[in-house]
């Protein structure tokens, strides 16, 4: 398996579907300590992206994620937009022209992704945000690529689920930062939204490669 563009197109593909299939679930998360629209910006943000991929026919996996940071950027309202296309295009710039991701591009792509979303939201791990996804996603693959060797399958997987429990480990914790914040300890027993989707987004990406 190698992670070029034929694989980033699909991740994406895959992203949209996810977007479609959780929409509910992700607005009933941002219902219970947002205002409702998470599930909906990110479905109409991954299918505008569906949309440029098919008109652009971008040649490397960088060109496909540049693609994706400006369309949510402009698609995709609220705080999440800003805050995945930071995510996006610090990824896209991480992995440069090259036409393969390697397992160690790959976990310097998630870093690149994470730091991105840290300048922009000043979010710290902890405040119960999107951030609780990223980090240990970022970190789960730096250990991959390290000890996995070349098998880059492993370090999607360890993103993915390193993603899913920091989305889960958000439930107990209060927000300290985005709209969630201003319910301060009532926001504690609800999954924050953005830490979902992440970990939607990064599911996806095993699926591209499985
Ligand atoms: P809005 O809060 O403007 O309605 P969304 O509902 O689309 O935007 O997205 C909410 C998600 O954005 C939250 O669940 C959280 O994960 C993320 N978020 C909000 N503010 C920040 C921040 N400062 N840093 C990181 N993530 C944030
Ligand atoms: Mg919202």
């Amino acid at each position: 398996m190698v992670l070029d563009v034929v694989w980033a197109v699909k991740w994406l593909t895959l992203c949209a579907q996810a977007m479609a299939e959780h929409r509910v679930e992700l607005i009933e998360l941002d219902r219970a300590i947002g205002d409702s629209d998470h599930g909906e910006n990110m479905d109409r943000g991954f299918q505008a992206v569906l949309d440029k991929l098919a008109e652009a026919a971008p040649e490397t996996p960088g060109a496909a994620l540049k693609l994706t940071a400006m369309t949510l950027m402009s698609k995709v309202g609220g705080a999440a937009g800003p805050l995945y296309g930071t995510a996006f295009l610090r990824a896209a710039a991480a992995l440069g022209d090259s036409a393969e991701i390697e397992p160690a591009a790959w976990a310097g792509a998630l870093a690149a992704a994470r730091d991105g979303i840290v300048a922009r939201g000043k979010a710290e791990p902890g405040d119960k945000t999107m951030v609780d996804a990223w980090t240990p996603a970022a970190e789960a693959a730096r250990a991959a690529a390290e000890n996995g060797g070349p098998d880059v399958l492993t370090v999607l997987v360890a993103a993915a689920e390193a993603a899913e429990a920091g989305a889960v480990a958000t439930d107990p914790l209060m927000a300290r930062k985005g709209r969630a914040s201003y319910l301060g300890e009532r926001s504690i027993g609800h999954r924050d939204p953005g830490a979902a989707s992440t970990a939607l987004i990064l599911r996806a990406a095993v699926g591209a490669a499985a």
